[in-house]
């Protein structure tokens, strides 16, 4: 009998101690209603909550954990690192190996700065570009997310959506009347705004396949369209790959596609599960971070030896061709599997997927962007998410977040899945 007593337990014991009781708010289970689980332990594929309840795990922990959970050779790498020091506030041979790492299958990444969050990534590499043009504009997509650096909290996709928080107070108008939006997937309407602002705007920063407000790829010619125009105006085109690098596609979003943007943001997977971020990309932009350059950006603990070595077991385990084309043909064999099984209910779900990650969206109109993402059913996505969960599958408590797999999704995982998909449809049916 699933229950969840111990889970709600400490849920209750933490809403004395932490704002809702949560480090992140979309752990908090608002969207989904419940009380969320509390987990134990992690291994490979699936997680253990702790009423010994066992999932299979498609959040993983939001996209880091390319190869599952507590994967020996990470562990291994951890230990060591651990063992020698956790951190020094100094050089290290691990920093080189992890640029290394990513710049062989990331090759506009000339030069690559490390930070610890993909939010410090992305808030530098905005600080770099409007210091490289001596502009103060940026341009976004509705939909996208960025972290929550202050002039990024602007129609920001699943966490803010989900809370129905569309202006974040505590954000000046002061630091957002520089943040324009577009609609994701429209590359006239970035057009439209760059001669409207003409020498005005500093980048204009994408998730080159949308991942914040479930998974959308891009349309034939997108991301080619915003190079092309982008490169016609004189901004700099940052692609976040935070949580698209490595996920989409061995080599990123920018490999699948063949577009090259002038930086990039990495976060995610580069730290196997631990905390971490980078951007980089051209060597004469790269130039003006500081030491080298005038724009200032530091960190205590930035290029942590003990992330990097966790980072990098994760990069060499699962950027395996082997690993990766495994991983991606499980990935797509459970997309149409899940569509299968909605047809056969009658119910209406669009499944968007690329690589690694994917999301079902509950509506019969195909999904491009935040206009349409939103017309999926919350009602209906919250009771599938409930039903899944008594069944044993762990998602994401938001309908626009995506599912993540691993090398460790084998077919015992996705058959456990596929069945629980089954019984959860019938139930949110009922
Ligand atoms: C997760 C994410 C971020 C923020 O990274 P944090 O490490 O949570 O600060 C930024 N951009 C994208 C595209 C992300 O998915």
């Amino acid at each position: 009998m699933h229950s969840r007593v111990r889970s709600q337990a400490l849920f209750a014991a933490a809403k004395n101690r932490m704002p809702g009781g949560v480090s992140s708010p979309v752990r908090a289970y608002k969207a989904v209603g419940g009380s969320p689980v509390f987990v134990e332990r992690g291994a490979g594929a699936w997680i253990e909550d702790v009423d010994g309840n066992r999932y299979v795990d498609y959040v993983l922990s939001y996209g880091p954990l390319l190869v599952g959970h507590a994967h020996e050779k990470v562990v291994a790498a951890v230990q060591d690192a651990a063992a020698k020091g956790t951190s020094f506030g100094a050089c290290t041979e691990h920093e080189s190996a992890l640029v290394d790492k990513v710049q062989t299958v990331m090759p506009t990444i000339e030069r690559l700065r490390l930070v610890n969050s993909g939010t410090e990534a992305v808030m530098s590499a905005l600080r770099l570009a409007r210091a490289f043009t001596g502009r103060d504009k940026i341009v976004k997509c509705a939909g996208n997310y960025h972290g929550h650096a202050d002039c990024l909290l602007v129609q920001a996709g699943s966490g803010v959506a989900t809370l129905g928080l569309p202006n974040c107070p505590g954000v000046p108008n002061s630091t957002v009347k520089d943040t324009l939006v577009v609609p994701f997937n429209d590359h006239s309407a970035v057009e439209t705004v760059l001669n409207q602002y003409a020498g005005q705007v500093a980048a204009m920063i994408v998730e080159p396949v949308a991942g914040n407000m479930g998974v959308i790829p891009p349309v034939d010619g997108y991301l080619e369209g915003l190079r092309r125009i982008t490169k016609a105006h004189d901004v700099l085109l940052i692609f976040d790959e935070v949580m698209t690098g490595f996920r989409v596609h061995p080599g990123g979003a920018q490999s699948l596609f063949g577009v090259t943007p002038d930086l990039t943001t990495l976060g995610k997977v580069i730290g196997g599960g631990l905390p971490i971020g980078a951007y980089g990309g051209r060597a004469d932009i790269m130039a003006w971070i500081a030491p080298e350059g005038p724009v200032y950006q530091a960190g205590t603990l930035s290029g942590n030896p003990v992330a990097l070595r966790a980072g990098l077991a994760t990069l060499e385990l699962g950027l395996d061709e082997d690993a990766w084309a495994y991983t991606a043909s499980q990935t797509s064999f459970l997309m149409n599997e899940l569509a299968s099984i909605a047809t056969r209910w009658s119910v209406p779900m669009q499944v968007n997927g690329v690589g690694t990650m994917f999301s079902c969206f509950f509506t019969d109109e195909s999904v491009t962007d935040w206009g349409t993402a939103s017309t999926s059913d919350a009602d209906f996505f919250a009771k599938v998410f409930n039903a899944m969960l008594t069944c044993g599958v762990n998602l994401a408590p938001s309908q626009y977040e995506a599912w993540f797999t691993s090398t460790a999704h084998d077919t015992a995982a996705v058959t456990h899945t596929l069945r629980a998909f089954d019984k959860a449809l019938k139930v949110a049916v009922g």
